[in-house]
């Protein structure tokens, strides 16, 4: 028995192998039956002529139910008509179980109750695509850091301090004490960059962000490179490389999951370093000529923002230089400009908004400790943070992408949510 998997069967053509799948559909013309098989890693027809099978396994066939699964037994045929280029021709089938009524029909159903069946919702075509190229753009993010000398360190989830004194922190319990979940391990990467040069972390982070939009999740993934000797500017040309080689990837490595989200490529194969940048003097600037007038120098962008923004732009844009009062406590101010910060929010273009946000950190202790009590950040637990500054401070500089929202952006679909797995959201925390 040659045991082998859907997307390996061009290897065996006109060979009998084995499948372990799961039946997605069929349909019968009385002496033959169509299978459509899916065994996770695609999407395979299978097809039984009556006088070709065993009076069992012909039966066995006619009573599978949507999402029963079975060991099949076939030849494989070249067919240049079939989806994937190949065609089983079945010549035994073992019934595993027949499943009972599968819930997730062909018909359309709301958002709400495939939500609810998300642990079923999974197996289709659409999400697999979806999450195929999740699975690129983390297996790409490791290539690209790797390449460039980047070692992956982990940061802690569990912290005993809110680091940037913000209110959507989750809180727990860890013994006696206080403790929260992440945010973001940038604090610590930190540390990180000074131990080792260049370092990046990929893993999960939780805001409790009462916010109900199609680009925020209660729980999500981060990559967050941060490199020792290296400013601002140095900074950018890592970002945009990094976004294109991921963007290169996906069209290189994922074409059949593309097509199968009908995602306009033509939107895609434009993405090439470098990117365009725009200071946030400016971008006030063109909201105000484009006819925004909820917009105030000093003011963070809403989505809408962002999304004029982008708009003015074919490709994702850096908007640069944020007043110093509306971003974090560790940004460096611009030399000469101290109300303005060395910093940049990459903007996606087709409205999917802020996928980076990056900036350089304050080498300095006493500015830092200054910026620090300005944000009313009295928490002694921070004290190894400052510490850094006095133990061959360097200038560094560091940036988050948020990896759901770029997996939304890739694909181009319409809401967040399809973007992980088993999302966390406002309203769900199930299945
Ligand atoms: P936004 O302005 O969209 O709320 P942010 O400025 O709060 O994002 P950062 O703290 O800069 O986000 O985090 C870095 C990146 O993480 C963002 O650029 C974005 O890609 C992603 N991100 C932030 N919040 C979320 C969220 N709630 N869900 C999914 N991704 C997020
Ligand atoms: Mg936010
Ligand atoms: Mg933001
Ligand atoms: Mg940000």
């Amino acid at each position: 028995m040659l045991k082998t998997t859907i997307s390996k069967v061009s290897q065996y053509v006109d060979q009998e192998v084995t499948i372990g799948v799961w039946l997605a559909n069929k349909r019968s013309s009385g002496k033959i039956q169509f299978l459509q098989l899916r065994d996770g890693t695609g999407f395979i027809q299978g097809v039984l002529v009556k006088k070709e099978v065993s009076e069992e396994a012909w039966e066995a066939a006619k009573h599978l139910t949507q999402e029963s699964s079975l060991y099949v037994k076939g030849l494989v045929r070249k067919d240049d008509r079939a989806p994937s280029g190949f065609e089983l021709t079945v010549t035994d089938i073992d019934i595993i179980q027949y499943a009972i009524d599968y819930p997730i029909t062909p018909k359309e159903h709301g958002t709400e109750f495939l939500m609810d069946h998300r642990h079923l919702w999974l197996r289709s075509s659409r999400q697999h695509a979806i999450l195929r190229i999740r699975n690129e753009i983390i297996r790409a993010t490791y290539e690209f850091f790797n390449h460039h000398d980047f070692i992956k360190i982990d940061p802690p989830i569990l912290t005993g301090s809110s680091a940037e004194g913000s209110t959507d922190l989750f809180h727990t319990e860890y013994f006696d004490r206080d403790a929260y979940l992440s945010q973001s391990g940038q604090l610590y990467m930190e540390a990180a960059a000074m131990a080792f040069g260049k370092v990046f972390s990929f893993g999960p982070t939780f805001r409790a962000e009462k916010s109900k939009t199609r680009r925020h999740l209660i729980e999500f993934w981060m990559i967050e490179p941060e490199m020792a000797f290296t400013d601002h500017e140095e900074s950018l040309v890592i970002q945009e490389n990094y976004v294109s080689f991921l963007i290169q990837s996906v069209l290189k490595n994922c074409p059949t999951d593309l097509k199968t989200i009908d995602r306009d490529i033509s939107k895609l194969e434009k993405i090439k370093a470098p990117f365009p940048r725009i200071t946030y003097d400016d971008a006030i600037k063109l909201l105000k000529d484009k006819g925004f007038d909820d917009i105030e120098w000093g003011e963070d962008f809403g989505a809408p923002h962002e999304t004029a923004i982008a708009e003015s732009f074919d490709l994702p844009v850096f908007v640069t230089n944020y007043p110093t009062a509306i971003k974090a406590f560790y940004m460096k101010p611009q030399p000469g400009r101290e109300e303005v910060v060395l910093c940049a929010d990459l903007l996606a273009p087709e409205g999917y908004g802020e996928i980076i946000g990056g900036s350089q950190r304050i080498d300095d202790l006493e500015l830092l400790k200054k910026r620090y009590e300005e944000h009313n950040l009295t928490d002694p637990a921070y004290k190894w943070y400052l510490e850094l500054r006095q133990y061959g401070s360097v200038p560094h500089s560091g940036f988050g992408l948020g990896l759901e929202r770029t997996v939304a952006w890739v694909c181009g679909i319409e809401h967040i949510r399809e973007t992980s797995p088993f999302p966390r959201l406002l309203n769900r925390i199930y299945p």
